[in-house]
């Protein structure tokens, strides 16, 4: 293949997104470009930045015809912020290349053939869209226009994230900034009313950049380790209408804490403030939180509902972003288990218990199992809030606690995983085999290593895929959930 050289420029028709949303086209000769902020079905001059030997970056020179999928983004900062990287495509071709993405890598990477994949691969479940099982009950949610399914009043989903992370910082001039990273970079782009976050985020930076002028209090500088806040941490639950603000500072204290308070909680928004707390993080680290937590104000910890579930949830615990598709998400994984209320259930990675809690009311036993010990603090806090007295939690991590404890108890019946990216750990998937439940079900946030996973549990035909169904949990960005069920082949 001819290795191209930097500043050289072809016409290119855009046919896919890469991981980070950027786009994806093919020289004659084979050649492979990805372009930042082209989009499937653009053709654009592409002017090569950074050439390698089998493909290079590219950027956009100038679109010579827009895909037909192209749409203004009402966000004015997306082509700069590094989050929504796919706010330009339609929300319709947002989840058929979500819905692609998901097939093509459980046949390139799962090694599965297109017959059985055609034949089990479920719809993707939009934002607006409804999947094709029973949907718990939904408590009327907090921000009610555009979050409830079928929603008419715009196309591409808005103010739909629970929670946003804020990294804090200094401009040239000298005035504190607040916003989000541009993509692959720590440059903060100014940004205080997030479209997909809640509407309340901007009043609450507002009052805590003011805070920190009137008190002289830094903001933290990454090059030199030197300053005080970091990042400005908001959570809110959508369903309960309680927000949490969590500041995570150089250092141990919060100066002048009182003046802060006071001034967060004389805000006037249509929310309640239940919680302000720090949490100190003094390691030149990409890692947002600390390990711990400060409570200044309130209880601590945030409520929020999902169905008719209640869960507190801790700063330092995760908690799903997307208040209304979680609801699908977990409702998807209760139809793909069947349960009868006979079953012995694993939940690995367990977070605050929210999966558990779910399966919890349809099977006889559910342990849980997660590394932070401040979510499964939570967990059995949410057991205990919703009456549910058969779900049991274990700290630790899946690879370690389900060898070690799995046979003090009954054999699993139904095992659920729902692993960060990375999937899950070999000697997890090990056991699993070793164990050989009925039922597998594999919530995954990456397609990639949730392919590999598959591959690894099918190999030996023991086990066969039985639906897998994507769930769009990130619109805007070209992240995809999916669920998917493998059942143990009887003999
Ligand atoms: N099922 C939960 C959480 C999913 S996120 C929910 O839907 O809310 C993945 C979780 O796995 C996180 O809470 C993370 O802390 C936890 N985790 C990461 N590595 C782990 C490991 N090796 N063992 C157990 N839990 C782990």
């Amino acid at each position: 293949m001819v290795k191209h050289k930097k500043n050289e420029e072809y016409s290119i028709t855009i046919t896919d997104i890469g991981t980070n949303g950027e786009g994806i086209g093919h020289l004659d000769d084979g050649y492979t470009l990805f372009i930042n902020g082209a989009v499937p079905g653009d053709e654009v001059l592409a002017h090569i930045i950074k050439p390698q030997k089998n493909y290079g970056i590219a950027r956009v020179q100038k679109i010579i015809s827009p895909s037909p999928d192209r749409i203004t983004p009402s966000c004015p900062v997306s082509d700069k912020c590094g989050g929504c990287q796919i706010a330009s495509l339609s929300y319709d071709r947002q989840l058929t290349l979500k819905e692609k993405k998901v097939h093509e890598l459980l046949l390139r990477v799962g090694g599965f053939s297109e017959d059985l994949i055609d034949s089990i691969f479920q719809p993707i479940v939009g934002f607006y869209d409804s999947p094709q099982v029973p949907v718990l009950n939904a408590p009327s949610c907090y921000f009610s226009q555009d979050l409830e399914s079928g929603s008419p009043v715009s196309k591409t989903p808005v103010n739909f994230r629970n929670k946003a992370q804020y990294p804090v910082g200094t401009d040239a001039d000298g005035n504190i900034i607040m916003g989000f990273y541009t993509a692959h970079s720590h440059r903060i782009i100014p940004c205080d009313n997030c479209l997909i976050g809640s509407p309340f985020d901007a009043e609450i930076l507002d009052v805590i950049k003011e805070y920190m002028s009137r008190n002289r209090i830094p903001a933290y500088d990454e090059t030199t380790c030197r300053g005080l806040i970091r990042h400005i941490m908001i959570r809110t639950g959508y369903f309960t209408g309680e927000i949490m603000v969590c500041l995570v500072i150089n250092g141990a204290k919060l100066p002048e804490k009182d003046d802060l308070i006071s001034a967060l909680l004389a805000l006037n928004i249509n929310a309640k403030i239940t919680s302000i707390c720090t949490s100190s993080n003094t390691s030149d680290t990409n890692v947002i939180m600390g390990n711990s937590f400060e409570v200044l104000f309130g209880q601590g910890y945030l409520t929020d509902m999902i169905g008719d579930l209640k869960f507190k949830i801790s700063p330092l615990s995760f908690f799903q972003v997307n208040p209304v598709q979680t609801n699908k998400l977990y409702s998807l994984a209760l139809a793909a288990s069947k349960l009868t209320g006979t079953e012995t259930v694993w939940d690995l990675y367990c977070g605050i218990g929210t999966i558990s809690l779910f399966l919890a009311r349809s099977a006889r036993e559910v342990y849980g199992v997660e590394i932070v010990e401040a979510a499964i603090h939570n967990a059995i806090e949410n057991a205990a809030l919703n009456d549910i007295p058969n779900a049991h939690f274990y700290v630790g991590k899946a690879e370690e606690v389900l060898p070690a404890h799995c046979k003090e108890h009954q054999k699993p019946d139904v095992i659920v995983v729902d692993p960060p990216r990375k999937g899950c750990d070999s000697i997890c998937l090990d056991t699993i085999l070793e164990l050989s439940p009925s039922k597998v079900i594999y919530v995954s946030c990456d397609p990639a290593t949730l392919a590999r996973d598959l591959k690894y549990l099918c190999a030996d035909s023991q086990y066969s895929l039985r639906s897998v169904t994507p769930v769009d949990m990130f619109p805007n960005s070209s992240h995809v959930e999916t669920v998917v069920l493998i059942t143990r082949k009887e003999k």
